[in-house]
């Protein structure tokens, strides 16, 4: 018997618009899919944001007992330029651009993305499957689809029918979309002549004869539709329905809604019980984007080297920007923002310093259980970190309180509240004290704090030249004492 579910868990179903308690089809297994990146340029924080979203919840799951099988691909081939079905493959058109193999962009920007997870400590998924290295299941899917005559084939591509699966299925019941309108709605003709319907989208395309990315199938050679990769490898990984599908919401349409198609057309299952949607990270109101020259990367941001940018900030800083508002609302990038970021981090920090050292006072321990109960309430309830993330500040308080003598609380309730501390700031939230992370192993911390130790020391005792001399000779080795409510804090200068 494995452990019970500390939940239960509710989650925004993107599909039916609705909180529903979040229950597995097989528990305590949990199947999630998460549209990853296409690996053609270097991921900028929007990007970050999304993938952030769905590891905080993958942290989740596993934290209240369930065993998550995280699939996460990576596109390496089929997705054109502007999104549509014609024109330049986005990786090929870097290589060409680059001078460089196609695969060599692929293992380059796949090299980056991986980089810039562990900058953001976004931990690995289970599976990292490639649309490339899925070519024969994405054929024996198309071949699948043309068989229940929703698929047809034109001149060495194969068309997705949309209006024939309209007709017995929902299409757009996941985005809220009507066949008429996006009909109403079409106006780019190019690259359609050979489609029967606008709305119809390719499975498999031709190449022609430039092509650098290409194989052979039943109908020429071609490569794979964009949406089909994830249609293929979320349900080869997870089963032909599985739990949890996501990723940012600007995939819902056509992404999404063509991938419910296939797998229905294909298999003749709906392929997601639940679907979530991360919001955009937007920049004055507009979407972080490549295109519109707000998407900064990770390493420009660090070095602050961007004109947006007022100064450099730190990964962690980052990572608890955007764990501070909800993932399902849209977040702004600000310097006013990041900047209060990097002090509510680190006094939470340093109050878990305070707490490591904090010792019992009395009796009571009551607050941290109602605390306890609080901080698990927002997380069941859609994931909600920033709620979460207010009620470790009311725990920051106790700390301080108990640390000053005003409040009193037992052994019991210290070693409860660090136990919650450790589990909600470092293990569910990903943060880390990057104070100990600049000196890999902690020594220098360790040093620093013995000296700060001593100058508190020297101050109780009112020896202030000993206490000055302390701080002023740290100073000259590059290390800034800073006093504030919580304790001392330092930081390289
Ligand atoms: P791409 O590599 O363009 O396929 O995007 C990878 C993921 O990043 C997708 O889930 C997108 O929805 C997401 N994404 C792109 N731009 C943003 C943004 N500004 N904010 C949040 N997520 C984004
Ligand atoms: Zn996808």
């Amino acid at each position: 018997m494995s452990a019970p579910i500390k939940g239960p868990l509710f989650l925004t179903n993107t599909l039916t618009r609705k909180k529903e308690e979040f229950v597995p089809l097989r528990p305590p297994h949990v199947g999630l899919y998460v549209c990853g990146p296409t690996v053609y340029s270097d991921a900028h924080l929007g990007n970050v944001r999304t993938f952030l979203t769905f590891d905080i919840l993958f942290r989740w799951l596993k934290h209240i007992g369930y065993t998550v099988r995280y699939v996460r691909n990576i596109t390496d081939v089929g997705h054109l330029v502007d999104d549509v079905d014609h024109g330049e493959d986005k990786i090929a058109k870097r290589a060409r651009l680059e001078q460089l193999e196609p695969m060599e962009i692929v293992q380059k920007y796949t090299n980056g993305f991986h980089d810039v997870m562990r900058l953001f400590n976004i931990l690995p998924p289970s599976i990292e499957p490639t649309a490339t290295g899925h070519l024969i299941e994405q054929i024996e899917m198309v071949k699948r689809i043309l068989a229940t005559g929703l698929a047809y084939e034109v001149n060495g591509s194969v068309y997705f029918d949309v209006l024939k699966y309209s007709s017995t299925n929902k299409y757009g019941e996941l985005s809220g979309r009507k066949t008429e309108d996006l009909i109403a709605n079409t106006r780019d003709t190019e690259g359609q002549e050979e489609k029967r319907s606008p709305l119809d989208f390719a499975i498999w395309k031709k190449a022609d004869a430039t092509h650098l990315m290409k194989w052979p199938s039943p109908w020429g050679e071609g490569f794979p539709g964009w949406h089909l990769e994830c249609s293929a490898m979320s349900t080869k990984y997870l089963g032909l329905t599985f739990d949890i599908h996501g990723g940012g919401m600007d995939l819902k349409f056509p992404h999404h809604e063509c991938e419910i198609a296939q797998s229905v057309a294909a298999d003749g299952h709906v392929p997601v019980r639940y679907w979530m949607h991360g919001n955009m990270l937007t920049v004055n109101g507009r979407k972080m984007a490549k295109s519109e020259g707000n998407g900064f990367t990770p390493e420009e941001l660090v070095t602050g080297n961007h004109k947006l940018l007022e100064q450099g900030y730190s990964p962690m800083t980052v990572r608890f920007f955007m764990l501070q508002s909800h993932y399902a609302g849209t977040l702004d990038f600000s310097n006013a923002a990041m900047q209060a970021s990097e002090k509510g981090l680190a006094r939470l920090m340093a109050a878990m310093d305070t707490l490591g050292n904090l010792k019992p006072t009395g009796t009571g321990s009551a607050e941290v259980i109602a605390l306890e109960q609080r901080c698990y309430a927002a997380m069941n309830d859609d994931v909600n970190t920033p709620v979460m993330i207010a009620e470790l500040f009311e725990g920051v308080r106790l700390i301080n309180s108990v640390h000053d003598g005003k409040l009193s609380m037992d052994a019991e309730g210290i070693e409860r509240l660090r136990e919650l501390f450790n589990t909600m700031v470092l293990e569910v939230l990903g943060l880390k004290n990057e104070d100990e992370s600049k000196n890999d192993d902690g020594v220098l911390d360790g040093l620093v704090k013995e000296f700060i130790r001593m100058r508190a020391e020297a101050k109780a005792k009112k020896d202030f030249a000993t206490s000055d001399r302390i701080r002023d000779q740290l100073k000259v080795h590059g290390i800034e004492l800073m006093d504030t409510k919580e304790g001392t804090t330092w930081e390289r200068v």
